[in-house]
């Protein structure tokens, strides 16, 4: 069963009484499921949202409609806040909680196997783009309430079964939402829960400039050219910054971003008295760096002596960096190739 849902435009609704805030994906966690409460004069049919906003604006001095979604007996789904906007149907979770009505009430009438088919769809769709299991919830579960009766909050307890209704393969695929979902999870214009947390752990790297819109779960452009982005600034190139997220991909996304550079260490000048054969404590440094650049190795270091084996490794240096090297053979490491081999050493 694929969702569709009547938008607001196509339903009627008024302007907002204002405006709702936005709510990401990655803050949802819980689906709640109200009833009417008072018996609805229409159960179907755009009379329905409109008999919903009524009550929320003018009754309420709300937005609009405060459910995310209004779904009618003949399984047709409207559009209230939506997937972005935060309800107004559970105070302490109108953010973490979407808030789906269905229309029955308290005359007795039995939810219709169309309505909790589409009712649990949309949870499937919910769960689809935010990439979690969210938690299946009556309103009474988060406040003092009826709602949603009897017999809606059995069917919530018993997992809202839908008859002749199969969750989607992506739906419940088993992906545990932090795993590497492999590979074949990212291919452009399919979808996959994973596509969403791909997108927000590049944003939460800085990679936030290549969305005009989302993350959502379909694996776009945007998604491809920011992978690839991000796999380039690891050094990667080819294969492995072909803009497909693999294992290795997957895991630096996932880990805390790294602290932006630290403001660059100033660099120490060269002490004169620095030279090959002479004893100073900044020979130290200086074989350290040499080391750490990639110079050594420097046997007996590291020690206040510059000696025969740091002589020979400053050397190295200059002969990989002849434009600072005094000859074929240049064991005496001037202030400028010192300033520029703690660059090297980072
Ligand atoms: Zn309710």
């Amino acid at each position: 069963m694929s969702v569709s849902i009547v938008s607001r435009s196509a339903w009627g609704a008024r302007p907002w009484n204002g405006t709702p805030a936005s709510v990401s994906l990655s803050s949802r966690t819980e689906f709640f499921i109200h009833w009417y409460g008072g018996i609805p004069a229409h159960s179907s049919g755009t009379a329905l949202p409109r008999d919903v906003e009524r009550l929320h604006i003018n009754g309420n001095g709300w937005a609009g409609v405060g459910y995310n979604f209004i779904i009618g007996q003949d399984g047709t789904i409207y559009e209230g806040r939506g997937w972005g906007l935060q309800g107004a149907h559970c105070p302490g979770f109108n953010i973490s909680g979407f808030g789906v009505l269905i229309a029955v009430g308290k005359g007795g009438e039995k939810a219709s196997d169309k309505a909790l088919a589409a009712a649990r769809a949309l949870y499937d769709e919910a769960c689809r783009r935010t990439g979690r299991t969210l938690a299946k919830k009556g309103h009474s579960d988060g406040l003092a309430t009826e709602c949603p009766g009897p017999d809606l909050l059995a069917w919530v307890r018993a997992g809202m079964p839908a008859a002749g209704y199969e969750a989607p393969p992506s739906g419940g695929s088993g992906w545990d939402g932090v795993s590497f979902p492999g590979a074949s999870a990212f291919q452009l214009g399919k979808s996959h829960p994973a596509v969403t947390k791909l997108g927000e752990r590049l944003i939460a790297h800085g990679y936030g400039r290549f969305y005009k819109v989302g993350p959502g779960p379909t694996f776009g452009q945007a998604d491809k050219d920011a992978t690839q982005a991000f796999q380039k600034a690891q050094g990667w190139s080819g294969a492995d910054a072909d803009g497909y997220p693999g294992a290795e991909t997957w895991k630096r996304l996932l880990a805390a971003p790294k602290q932006a550079a630290a403001p660059k260490s100033t660099t120490v000048a060269l002490n004169s008295a620095v030279k090959p054969g002479a004893t100073h404590a900044q020979v130290k440094d200086l074989q350290r760096l040499l080391v750490k650049a990639g110079y050594g190795p420097i046997p007996g270091a590291y020690t206040t002596l510059y000696g025969t084996e740091t002589q020979k490794a400053v050397a190295r240096f200059h002969n990989k960096n002849p434009h600072l090297s005094s000859g074929s053979y240049d064991p005496a490491i001037g202030p400028k190739g010192f300033i520029e081999l703690q660059k090297e050493a980072g």
